[in-house]
């Protein structure tokens, strides 16, 4: 094995991650005067939080009455009764300050004549109750991602934290009382390997939607916390709920923002047909965004989709006049020109459902705590140990995710875990000693990857991958399907073991994160395919044909899946609602979820 030289660091805390969740955190322990690293595998403000264009969900009611209850029971009724209700209760309530401090942060937020926020419509969120679409996307034009991310990092250098760009984080270290002490990273720019001691090590690592062919996520996002929590041995939680969004452009997959449906477009099918008419009366374009990618898969199975090969349908904006896609949508205008060569004055775009978040992810407590669950003990936590933001599930979106609740997530449940850091932490405190071989394991599988001499690329081994999720994780889920899915990923993660790496340098070598991410995404893919074909139901974005309708009797309840290193899943689960609310709201039972 080759010497690597190690360079160690000791903080209080260690976040990993710098979108808009390690952010956000960063910010919070920096301001607390702990000692806080943040680790990034890209410049922060090049995270996926910098794509979300349409929003983020609060309760303001700048542009007509609105309640942070009535939120509380969009995203519980979005969530398909997955959701947990004290997590969504205290996400709902907060949004209101966080938005706020976002505002006083320097978040550059589009405004109405008299200087609010401007909020718009987005699908799912209703007023009292689930009766009208209500304005609660609070925008910065199509480009609110862009303007959070900057502002939060804008403050974490006026905070002077820390950070390690161009990081990749490698493993967890863990202790034999199975103690989270920190993670061990390699640095891009001159190949070394850094060991990072901390308190508490916090994952705010993103998403995992590069395990399937077509998404709107960047290429980041590979799931790299799912994976070193997975291969630490612990649960990954609901997997199989994976959001399509419905407004993916035909081929290139990059989202048109359901803002656009917020400000009025539409969606027709080969007839010029408005059909979400005939699927949500109420809500029409703005159901659910499970509702709505269901339907377009309906119209375009039943012959009435648009093109030559009838496989896609149409969004209109053109009736919206030049001057609202100017001023209220001019990203996604661009991108439309460019991926689709649509000018949307006068033509509508191309769309199809594509992959676009993850409600699953490391389990948590409303504290951003990970979670070891075990029959006994559902909400026993790892000590060390934070997750947050998408790679995280609270579970504040359930089964299916409404838009603009995850920009709301990265920075309330961001702003948490700092919190509870600041109470469980006084800054500068001792050390125990590290394990003697600390982090060894960690350094083992980076050399062994990096001497990978079998015959297979690393691109081809992902292409497998890609196409399987691609088919057999879908908008809609058979057990045929299902069951060919698992025992090809099953095929597909077995051939990791011929993987061939073309470049063995330590610097800058994109063969190699390629690779690492590779491991990661594939842990990601067996956890949904197997947790998918077990949950015999429909339910939020698991829509099962073989199993219509929604069970509570039986399936009300989390999916836990261990991924081992042989790429067998282990799979067990855990009540919803653990916790209790407090005595400002009533717990709403569930009931059929029409729009
Ligand atoms: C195109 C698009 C539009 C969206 N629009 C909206 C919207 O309008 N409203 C809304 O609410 N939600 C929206 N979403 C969802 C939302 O933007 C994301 O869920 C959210 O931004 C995720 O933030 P995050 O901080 O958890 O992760 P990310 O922003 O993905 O950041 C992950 C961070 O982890 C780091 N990282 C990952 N792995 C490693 C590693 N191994 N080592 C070191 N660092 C690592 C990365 O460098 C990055 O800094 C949208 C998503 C997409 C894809």
């Amino acid at each position: 094995m080759t010497a690597y030289k190690i360079v160690d660091h000791t903080y209080d805390v260690v976040v990993v991650g710098a979108g808009g969740a390690g952010l956000r955190a960063t910010l919070g322990l920096g301001s607390a005067g702990l000692k806080t690293a943040c680790i990034t595998k890209v410049f922060p403000t090049r995270s996926h939080t910098t794509a979300a264009q349409g929003g983020i969900g609060a309760a303001l009611g700048n542009m007509a009455e609105d309640n942070w209850r009535w939120h509380m029971y969009d995203t519980v009724k979005g969530s398909d009764w997955l959701g947990d209700q004290d997590a969504i209760e205290y996400m709902c309530r907060e949004a209101i300050p966080a938005v706020h401090e976002l505002e006083h942060y320097g978040v550059p937020f589009s405004r109405t004549e008299d200087g609010k926020i401007y909020q718009r419509p987005f699908g799912g969120h209703m007023r009292n109750f689930g009766e009208a679409p209500v304005q609660r996307a609070c925008a910065a034009a199509d480009r609110t991602g862009h303007a959070i991310l900057h502002t939060l990092y804008q403050q974490c250098l006026k905070h002077r934290c820390e950070f390690f760009v161009e990081y990749i984080a490698l493993d967890l270290i863990m202790d034999e009382a199975g103690v989270c002490r920190g993670v061990m990273a390699w640095n891009l720019d001159d190949g070394t390997i850094h060991r990072f001691r901390a308190h508490q090590t916090v994952l705010a690592t993103g998403g995992y939607g590069r395990a399937w062919f077509s998404c709107t996520s960047a290429h980041t996002c590979t799931g790299d916390g799912h994976g070193m929590v997975s291969r630490a041995g612990l649960a990954l939680q609901d997997m199989e709920f994976v959001q399509f969004h419905p407004t993916g452009i035909y081929g290139s997959g990059c989202l048109i923002t359901e803002g656009a449906r917020g400000e009025g477009g539409y969606l027709t099918n080969a007839a010029g047909e408005r059909f979400m008419e005939r699927y949500a009366p109420n809500a029409k374009d703005l159901a659910s965004r499970d509702v709505v990618s269901r339907a377009m898969t309906v119209e375009i199975r039943e012959g009435r989709g648009i093109g030559e090969h009838k496989d896609h349908i149409h969004l209109h904006l053109e009736h919206l006049g030049a001057e609202t896609l100017e001023s209220r949508l001019p990203g996604i205008s661009e991108t439309a020109k460019i991926f689709a060569g649509v000018d949307v004055t006068r033509e509508p775009i191309p769309v199809l459902p594509t992959v676009h978040y993850n409600m699953g992810g490391i389990p948590t407590n409303l504290y951003g705590e990970v979670l070891r669950p075990t029959r006994e003990k559902p909400d026993a936590t790892v000590t060390g140990l934070m997750a947050i933001g998408e790679a995280a599930c609270v579970s504040v979106h359930g089964a299916n995710r409404l838009g603009t609740n995850s920009l709301l997530d990265i920075v309330v449940f961001g702003r948490a875990a700092a919190i509870r850091c600041r109470q469980i932490l006084k800054g500068g405190q001792q050390h125990k000693p590290l394990p003697k071989d600390a982090g060894q394991s960690a350094l083992d599988r980076f050399d062994r990857l990096r001497n990978a001499a079998g015959n297979r690329l690393t691109a081809q081994i992902r292409q497998d991958m890609q196409r399987t999720m691609q088919t057999d994780a879908a908008v809609f889920r058979t057990e045929s399907s299902l069951k060919d899915g698992v025992a090809k990923m099953t095929q597909v993660a077995a051939s990791l073991s011929d993987l061939k790496l073309a470049d063995r340098s330590l610097i800058w070598n994109s063969d190699l994160v390629e690779a690492l991410e590779l491991h990661n995404l594939m842990d990601c893919a067996l956890a949904t395919i197997v947790s998918a074909e077990a949950r015999h139901e429909s339910r939020g974005a698991h829509a099962r044909e073989d199993f219509p309708e929604r069970d509570d009797t039986e399936w009300m309840k989390h999916t836990l899946a261990w991924v081992d290193r042989s790429g067998a899943v282990r799979l067990d689960y855990r009540p919803v609602h653990t916790y209790t609310l407090t005595d400002e709201v009533e717990y709403i039972t569930p009931r059929k979820r029409v729009y």
